[in-house]
């Protein structure tokens, strides 16, 4: 997963899913820290970038 990727308004799959059952996240922040939303419950989390390109499977089609 290349970093330059991982940018707002991308939204991806990740290895492991959220406790609520979703796995398909929307990137909502940059910078030092990238804040994700998950699509499925709405919960917000913070991660450095090396951790969210950890958790990433692959990037998901956008949606509208
Ligand atoms: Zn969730």
């Amino acid at each position: 997963m290349d970093l330059n990727d991982l940018v707002v308004g991308a939204v991806v799959e990740t290895k492991k899913k959220h406790p609520c059952g979703g796995s398909l996240w929307e990137i909502v922040g940059g910078g030092a820290d990238r804040k994700i939303r998950c699509l499925t419950c709405g919960r917000y989390v913070v991660l450095s970038p090396d951790e969210l390109k950890r958790r990433v499977r692959r990037m998901a089609e956008a949606k509208a």
